[in-house]
């Protein structure tokens, strides 16, 4: 039996168990089945305040969970299978172990939707992006491609001229799921240029372990075409980690939780954070600003319903 159980150890699980630990609430972290969450698929990182010099993500991480350590949270590994919030205490299965706890902070995080290529993953961080905001300024006066035909490809893409010389918009079909208005303001942006239909057979490396270029293919005639560039931002949607809670938190049609007031759900002691309930701003900043509020509205949530903390 735990006080409060945290499932998931990115940027928001990782600050939650940091607040909760230093309440003396003696956390448990349940890693999940991507541990460290969404940063250790990055490189540097320079817009996490207080690191004037950039920190690489993977060692972001790794403070925090030591800083989490440092002051009690405990951490198993293994993806929840199963949980039971029906009534208090919550019941979580992971792996082959079951954990009881009075309140729950769900930081699960949402996926990047990757191409599945090899080469994607292995050039990931090193060319190869799933974040403009994060990584657009690695990427000044060179050009780029956005792969995607929805609204984060066009906001993504109009964005990325800031610092591009250009930017390949590339999309599977003519037809685009983006509204209007955001593929008209990426059509009208002088820097963008649409390659459609396009299809990335595969991202190209450099000898210097870097992006030098991307094969398309057109679907439709299956030529196939290379293009130089150093940059590929992977823009093809999200998921985000919450098929375990169906039926069971409220969630909006995409199947990000939806929090109220807060970090609060409809399931009182169940706290939310991250971006498995945000997907507007999924900033490393900002999830560890929700992790937390999760961790302060569980620490609010036992003194006022007199929990006796377990030490
Ligand atoms: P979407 O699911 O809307 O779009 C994903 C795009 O990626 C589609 O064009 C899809 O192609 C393409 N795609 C998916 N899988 C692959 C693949 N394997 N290979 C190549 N292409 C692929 O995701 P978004 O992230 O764009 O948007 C998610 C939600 O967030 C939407 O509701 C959107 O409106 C909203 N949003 C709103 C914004 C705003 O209003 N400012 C900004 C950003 C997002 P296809 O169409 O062929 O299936």
């Amino acid at each position: 039996m735990y006080n409060v159980v945290i499932i998931g150890s990115g940027c928001a699980g990782l600050t939650a168990a940091i607040y909760a630990a230093r309440a003396n609430l003696k956390p448990l972290v349940i890693d999940g089945h991507e541990p460290g969450g969404q940063l250790t698929l990055t490189t540097m990182v320079e817009n996490f305040p207080g690191f004037p010099e950039g920190i690489l993500g993977p060692e972001l991480i790794e403070n925090m969970r030591k800083q989490a350590q440092k002051f009690g949270a405990e951490f198993k590994n293994g993806a929840v299978s199963e949980v039971n919030l029906s009534r208090r205490p919550f019941k979580i299965v992971a792996g082959k172990e079951n954990y009881e706890t009075k309140t729950l902070i769900v930081a699960a995080g949402a996926s990047a939707r990757l191409l599945g290529l090899p080469s994607e993953r292995h050039l990931m961080g090193r060319g190869v992006s799933t974040c403009a905001t994060c990584d657009g300024y690695f990427f000044r006066g060179k050009p780029i491609a956005v792969v995607g035909g929805g609204d984060t490809a066009m906001e993504e893409a109009v964005f990325l001229t800031r610092y591009a010389s250009k930017v390949y918009l590339v999309h599977r079909r003519p037809e685009f799921r983006a509204s209007k208005i955001m593929l008209d303001r990426a059509k009208a942006n002088e820097k963008v240029e649409f390659i459609t239909p396009a299809v990335v057979d595969d991202i190209l490396p450099h000898p210097n372990g870097h992006v030098s270029g991307i094969r398309l293919r057109n679907p439709e005639t299956k030529a196939t075409r290379e293009l130089e560039l150093e940059g590929v931002f992977v823009a093809i949607g999200h998921d985000p980690n919450t098929a375990v809670f169906r039926g069971k938190l409220e969630m909006d049609p995409n199947g990000y939780l939806i929090s109220l007031n807060g970090s609060k759900t409809t399931v009182p002691g169940v706290f939310v954070a991250g971006d498995v309930q945000d997907h507007r701003y999924r900033q490393a900043v900002t999830a560890a600003g929700s992790g937390c509020m999760a961790a302060i509205d569980a620490e609010k949530f036992l003194e006022e319903h007199n929990e006796q903390v377990l030490s």
